[in-house]
């Protein structure tokens, strides 16, 4: 799919969303079954679902709704995160407090760690 420059911004990790890291890094310690199967939906709460992409190299995923933000649509303003295991120990011992990010140019709200990231808003009609 075609998809327009991402902006590259640096951001304060939220709150909310650092607390369910921190107990996404206790599941992991625990070898709770959630984080070893590989899935996009397995972890989850009120405002963040996600899970295990590549068992391989230990990275998960995670879409973080905030509550506040909404698209036109009234769909919740998603920020994607696809964090390795040693970012989640960092994150959920307060040691790593942003991240690099992207968002669209005309900034929608969306934010992602990756570039190549497709926004449902922005990126369409293309
Ligand atoms: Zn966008």
């Amino acid at each position: 799919m075609p998809m327009k420059p991402k902006v590259q911004v640096v951001e304060t990790l939220p709150p909310t969303f650092v607390g369910f890291v921190e107990e996404v890094d206790r599941m992991i310690e625990r070898r709770v079954p959630e984080t070893l199967l590989e899935s996009d939906d397995l972890i989850q709460c009120d405002h963040t679902f996600g899970g295990l992409v590549d068992p391989t190299e230990g990275t998960f995923g995670f879409e973080f709704m905030d509550g506040e933000n909404f698209d036109r649509d009234g769909y919740s303003i998603t920020w994607h995160f696809l964090l390795t295991k040693i970012q989640i120990r960092a994150i959920a011992r307060h040691e790593l407090k942003t991240l690099t990010m992207w968002r669209c140019s005309s900034d929608c709200g969306r934010r992602a760690t990756v570039p190549e990231w497709y926004c449902t808003e922005c990126d369409f009609p293309p």
